[in-house]
Parts: C-alpha cells; structure tokens; sequence
C-alpha cells in the first residue's frame, strides 16, 4: 500500500507486454525478465523489455524521445506476487499510487454493478477477483453474512484488510464477515497459516444482552445456532485486522435465491457455501423442469429444490454426506420432499440406466474435470460417458440441463461433446438455452480465465 512500492518496477517480456495489451490482466512467471527488490504483494509499476533498443519506428509500442532512442514502455500498474505463477496482476493501465483509494473505487463500483442486475435474491457475489478489477479477492453475501477470501499475498497485507473490511461495512453493515481459507491456496502463495474464521462482528444494539460476555477470542461457544444470524456477542471493534475469534463456532443465517430458502453455515459444512454461480441457471431450468427429475452432483441441492415446485418427483445424487443432509435441511426449510442418494454418479448413472429408468429432467452439474490443458480429452471423455448414460434414461421431450465448470471446456468443446453423446444415443437435441454464470459472477472480454461456467438446456426427443 505504501505509495514508495509503485516506484518498484517490474520488466516483462515482450509476450508478457502483448498478452496485456489484448486485453488481460497476468503476467507469468516465466515473462517476467526483472523485478529486483520486490517485495510480496506490492504495488508495481510494469513495463515492456526491450522499449530501449532501437526498433522500426513504426512500431507504436516504441516512443522516440528527442535524442532518437526508444523509451521503455510502460505498461501500468499492477500487484506483484513474488510466489505464484500468476506473478504480474495488471490493476490499471495508469500509474497508481494510492492502492488503498484505488480499491476502495473498486469495491464501491463492484457493489454498485449488483446492485443494477442481481434480482430477487439476499445471495450473491459481491467482489469476483479479477472479473471487478480486484485480483485476489472475493466476497460472497449470503443475506446479513458476507464471506470473504483472499488468495493473494498484496490481498492479504493487513493495511488492504482494513480498507476491504471498512468499504463492506460502510456497504452492508453486516452482522458478521467471515474469512474462508483454502490452506492449500496459502500455502502456494506462501501467506501464512491461518483459520477459517469470524473477522468483523457487528456490535450488539443498546438493550441487547450478549449470550456470552466479551472475550478476547478465546473462544467461547455458547450461545450458537439461534437468533438472527446466530451471531451473539460482540467483538472488539478493530475494523477486521485479522484477529480470528471462536473459529469452532457455527454461524449460520437463512437466505433465497428466486423464492427458494437455503440454510448457510459459514464456518460449518463443506467448501464456501452455495453455487451462487448457478443461480440464474436454477431459474431457467425450472421453467422447463417437469415430470420426474434426477438432480445429478446436486450438492446441497440446488437446481432439485428449484425443480420441486414443478416436478411430480425430485431425486438428488451427491457422493458428498455432508452436502446432502444440508440438501435435506434445505427441503424441509422448503417443505419440500426430495429423495437424496448418496453416492458415485457414473455408477448410479450406469445402474440406472441398465435397469431401464426413465426420467423428464435430468440436471449434470460435475465438479470441474478438467483442472488442466493437459487432461482436456479425459475430462471431455468424462462429460461424454455421463449425457450419454443422461441421454438414455431422458423420455421423448424430455430436458437436459448440463453443465461444465471447466475452463479449459469451452462452450464449443461441450457443445461437440454433447452433441456426439447425442449421436450415440440416438436422440435428437434441440439447444433451448446457451447459458453461462450468473451476471454477479461477470466474464471479462479478453480474460477468458472469467467465462469458466457453461450450462446447456436442451430438449431431448
Ligand atoms: N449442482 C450443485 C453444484 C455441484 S458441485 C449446485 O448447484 O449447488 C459438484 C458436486 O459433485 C459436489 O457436491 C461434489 O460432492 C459432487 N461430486 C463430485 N464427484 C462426484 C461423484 N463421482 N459422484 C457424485 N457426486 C460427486
């Protein structure tokens, strides 16, 4: 944050430069040709190798001065990362010396941005890493809770903390913010260990009466899993600084997404919550679910507990225990009755379809196959095997909603997936809706990293 880092400068190749100038934000390690005495997460000014020597004048990149030599062409600013590959994370084509300002802008812009297009719900993404302009940081609203993650070292500097936890406040005036650590992503960045934990806690109203008195975040546990948001004492006031209180204790609230109710554990459970990138998929599938629907990689049961209201019977597959009895709190919250299996979808896929069932809807939401370039093929073979066993167990009209959260799948890629699935089984297929991520969750043009979800609706006959 100190304005003296942005006078750091870090020279990239002239790959990296070109990769900038289309329209990305990452520089790799690999482009990166010099950057001495950086230090992690600092503010950088980036500039183009080679800007020195003489070349053909034409070239635009290259700015004559007076005396006829080339200077360096610099590029903008950005956040440096002295442990990822990732090390180079454009924030502006400007010279930037107040990061603090900059982010604060930032987050008000990211808020502003839902509060034009997100409709009809208490749960979204409020701040998308890259996609707002914010790398390395994420923030989830889950009605008066906001999650929050941060996966880079210039994120995680205590000084960047403070302004991020002061603009949420001043935003949402939340009961509490949660920090969710994935120890691995720490570990890559070399941040240091650290717990999922409550950063910021609103203080009580006059009148109210802590359930337990004021401690020091040792850890007290009384009082959890009632009220409001089940958040029952107050903390000191030091606008999130990072110290953790009471790791061990639950805090839940209640939120809908598209008149639906879903339960949220922050600390508790499995993974960060919901797939709020799904939520206008939910939406329109359920304007096409009907008959009998199996709710494939259901999770804590999304796209079945939107099916529900539609469907004459809703059965939902997870291999996860922990996602499912969630999935069931979530009906019952719903009144809703939906039949959960655990269990391996390929096989039950396979048995199913050996043994002849029928459905009207079928939903395939897999976790992400393809982590790499490198096992694209396997992945695409992985998403081809699950249609086609979808595909046979589908009644004529039947709906097909499936999805990847691959990026390295394109639309393209599951397009021609299905579509061989489709050959193979005999079906015809008629492509009701192309859809990606819910418009919290915004792609950039010209990083295709942020268009990582697809969602076909189809119609099988
Ligand atoms: N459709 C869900 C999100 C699915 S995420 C929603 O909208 O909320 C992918 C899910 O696949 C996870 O819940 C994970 O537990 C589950 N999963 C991963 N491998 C599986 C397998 N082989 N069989 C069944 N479920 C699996």
């Amino acid at each position: 944050m100190a304005s003296s880092d942005a006078q750091r400068i870090v020279t990239v190749s002239q790959r990296g430069a070109q990769r900038i100038r289309a329209g990305h934000v990452w520089v790799y390690r690999s482009d990166v040709v010099e950057a001495r005495e950086v230090t992690p997460g600092a503010l950088v000014t980036v500039q183009e190798e080679g800007g020195f020597r003489a070349r053909q004048w034409s070239d635009k990149s290259v700015r004559p001065t007076r005396a006829g030599v080339a200077r360096p062409r610099v590029l903008g600013s950005a956040l440096y990362s002295t442990a990822s590959e990732i090390a180079v994370r454009m924030v502006s084509p400007k010279a930037v010396t107040d990061l603090g300002q900059l982010v604060r802008e930032r987050i008000r812009a990211a808020v502003a941005c839902r509060e034009r297009f997100v409709e009809n719900t208490n749960a979204y993404r409020v701040i998308f890493s890259e996609a707002d302009f914010l790398p390395g940081l994420i923030v989830d609203r889950y009605n008066d809770l906001l999650s929050m993650q941060v996966v880079t070292q210039a994120m995680d500097a205590e000084a960047m903390r403070g302004v991020v936890v002061s603009e949420l406040r001043e935003a949402f005036n939340p009961a509490a913010i949660v920090e969710r650590v994935d120890p691995r992503v720490r570990r890559l960045e070399q941040l240091a260990e650290k717990a999922s934990g409550v950063i910021y806690e609103r203080a009580l109203l006059a009148g109210e009466t802590p359930v337990a008195p004021e401690s020091d975040g040792g850890g007290t546990s009384a009082g959890a899993g009632r009220g409001r948001s089940a958040l029952h004492h107050p903390l000191k006031d030091g606008v999130g600084t990072g110290a953790h209180v009471n790791t061990e204790r639950q805090v839940t609230t209640e939120f809908q997404m598209n008149g639906v109710r879903f339960v949220y554990e922050a600390l508790g459970g499995q993974k960060t919550g919901a797939f709020l990138d799904q939520r206008e998929n939910y939406a329109a599938a359920a304007r096409y679910g009907r008959g009998e629907a199996l709710d494939v990689f259901c999770y804590q049961g999304g796209f079945g507990l939107h099916f529900a209201e539609k469907c004459s019977k809703v059965t939902g597959v997870d291999s996860s225990r922990p996602a499912l009895e969630m999935a069931e709190r979530n009906a019952e919250l719903n009144a809703r009755e939906i039949e959960w299996i655990e269990g391996n979808a390929f096989d039950l896929l396979r048995d199913y379809a050996d043994a002849g069932r029928q459905y009207d809807s079928v939903v395939l939401d897999p976790p992400a196959f393809a982590k790499s370039k490198q096992n694209l093929q396997t992945a695409l073979r992985g998403y081809k095997e699950l249609n086609l066993r979808a595909l046979k167990m589908l009644r004529p009209g039947g709906i097909l909603v499936t999805c990847s959260c691959s990026y390295h799948v394109s639309t393209a890629d599951l397009l021609e997936t299905v579509t061989a699935a489709g050959l193979d089984s005999h079906r015809n297929l008629r492509l009701l809706e192309n859809r990606g991520a819910a418009k919290d969750h915004p792609s950039v043009l010209g990083i295709p990293e942020t268009a990582y979800l697809k969602c076909l609706i189809l119609l099988v006959s």
